[in-house]
């Protein structure tokens, strides 16, 4: 591959955003992905010329022909990253470069041209710059969520990489995840259907992945449990992750999580967690974890906690988990515990309440 040449942004702002008092209105209680901002960024790539036509525009519907190669074999990608207000006033994204070399990652497996970097976080800074207003108050855990993705727009029905994408970023005011406080979730470990399976693109974050998770999802809501746990697709015996979060599981002071094995998606969450429990002196490590290996730990006490984690709810601790034939509850999920500790430690990161160390915050003035 060449490299990819980085385009430039044209800013055409909305004539008529929304006013300041119906923001405020949706900033009241803003839910998740339910809103969007007055702008958006589009960049075209087209085959032959790279990257081009790069503008910041007012957010709404797109057109395209619909034999647009991406509404019939799903070449699309996406992420997920959250601006928030810091104490000053300004306003900073988490680790945004996590985010584009992952997309750069996903872009390669699903055969898709790689956005650089440096425009990946351009795009972002300029949506977050211009609809500055959409990033709830400093103080909770309100953030803006930034959704930039990936889709093919090449016409035509012959099976083939495209030879034209459009990537977009657009954003969403987020309230806190747990408006009443934090609550365990209950999680059903389905033991016939998988999420992901080796050589295959489970370690690519595409909305294929979740199409392929959302009746598993309608199952494990028939069983009572909110969530899916996904097992590996070979053995049916290796803990994964859930639909959208990545696992941990904490016995006493060392936290674990499942090991990348190509079929599970790394999350930039659980690679920050690894460090920020060291931060706060404990141990953290990747270690294959069977089912059965959860089930006997939690009955002799070994497995203290186990906790799910991704950008949207930072960190979920695990209540009741059910599968066929058995049925158990884990501890936790109290103020005091250690998933609790590491979501406010990781929050106040975030929100600028405690030192980067790590130097993950990109500051937006
Ligand atoms: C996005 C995602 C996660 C969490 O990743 P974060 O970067 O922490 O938000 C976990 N699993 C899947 C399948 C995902 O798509």
């Amino acid at each position: 591959m060449t490299t990819p040449s980085t385009p430039t942004i044209e800013l055409k702002p909305s004539s008529h955003p929304l006013s300041g008092a119906e923001r405020e209105a949706i900033l009241a209680n803003p839910g998740f992905g339910r809103h969007f901002t007055d702008h958006m960024v589009t960049i075209k790539w087209t085959e032959g010329r790279g990257w081009h036509d790069g503008q910041l525009v007012p957010y709404g519907p797109l057109s395209f022909d619909p034999a647009s190669m991406v509404l019939h074999y799903a070449q699309e990608i996406f992420e997920g990253l959250k601006a928030y207000r810091q104490p000053d006033g300004s306003v900073a994204t988490f680790r945004p470069e996590a985010n584009a070399r992952r997309f750069q990652a996903s872009a390669r497996r699903l055969a898709m041209p790689e956005v650089p970097v440096e425009t990946f976080i351009e795009a972002c800074d300029l949506l977050v710059q211009h609809d500055k207003d959409w990033v709830p108050e400093h103080g909770g855990e309100e953030s803006l969520y930034l959704r930039p993705f990936m889709i093919a727009t090449e016409v035509g029905l012959g099976v083939k990489p495209a030879s034209e994408y459009l990537f977009i970023v657009i954003a969403s005011p987020a309230g806190a995840y747990f408006p009443g406080g934090v609550k365990p979730v209950s999680i059903w470990v389905s033991q016939d259907r998988v999420r992901a399976v080796p050589g295959g693109m489970g370690d690519a974050k595409t909305g294929g992945n979740y199409a392929a998770s959302l009746l598993a999802q309608a199952e494990a809501i028939g069983h009572g449990c909110e969530q899916v746990c996904y097992l590996d697709a070979v053995e049916h015996k290796w803990v994964e992750e859930l639909g959208g979060m990545n696992l941990y599981f904490v016995y006493g002071d060392k936290i674990v999580t499942p090991t990348l094995t190509g079929s599970i998606l790394e999350g930039v969450t659980r690679d920050s967690l690894l460090s920020v429990a060291r931060d706060l002196g404990y141990e953290s490590e990747e270690a294959r974890v069977s089912i059965d290996q959860w089930r006997r730990d939690t009955e002799s006490g070994a497995l203290t906690e186990v906790f799910a984690c991704g950008t949207a709810a930072v960190i979920t601790p695990v209540g009741t988990v059910k599968t066929n034939g058995a049925e158990w509850t884990q501890g936790g999920g109290t103020s005091d515990s250690v998933a609790m500790k590491l979501r406010d430690a990781l929050l106040d990161v975030q929100r600028g309440k405690a030192e980067d160390k790590h130097g993950w915050m990109h500051e937006l003035g």
